[in-house]
């Protein structure tokens, strides 16, 4: 079972507590967009076989929504931190290069 640590409450709660929020650091495009970057914005979503930066909610806790960045294959969390952010923090990219050599994340959409 999956488990994340809350980065605001510090709860470490199973998957069952926990509401997923879909893929995070999506560039949100709005009026003036192209219609091809608007289409990509709400409908294509990466499906990796490996590392993956995903939102969840606290649904069950605190209620607060964060980032959790985790292997989809083997279920290891390799930290969780703020959703008030754009981009994963250095300390996460740190530890996901220690784990997985050779990693590279692909670009914001
Ligand atoms: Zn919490």
């Amino acid at each position: 079972m999956l488990s994340l640590r809350c980065p605001y409450c510090g709860v470490e709660a199973e998957e069952t507590e926990l509401a997923p929020g879909g893929e995070a650091h999506l560039v949100r495009q709005g009026p003036g967009s192209s219609d091809e970057d608007f289409e990509t914005y709400l409908f294509l979503r990466e499906n990796p076989k490996g590392v993956h930066f995903e939102r969840w909610r606290h649904a069950h806790g605190c209620g607060k929504w964060f980032h959790a960045a985790r292997c989809t294959v083997t279920l290891e969390v390799f930290g969780t931190y703020s959703a008030q952010v754009s981009a994963p923090p250095e300390d996460i990219l740190a530890a996901i290069d220690a784990r997985r050599p050779g990693w590279r994340r692909e670009g914001p959409r």
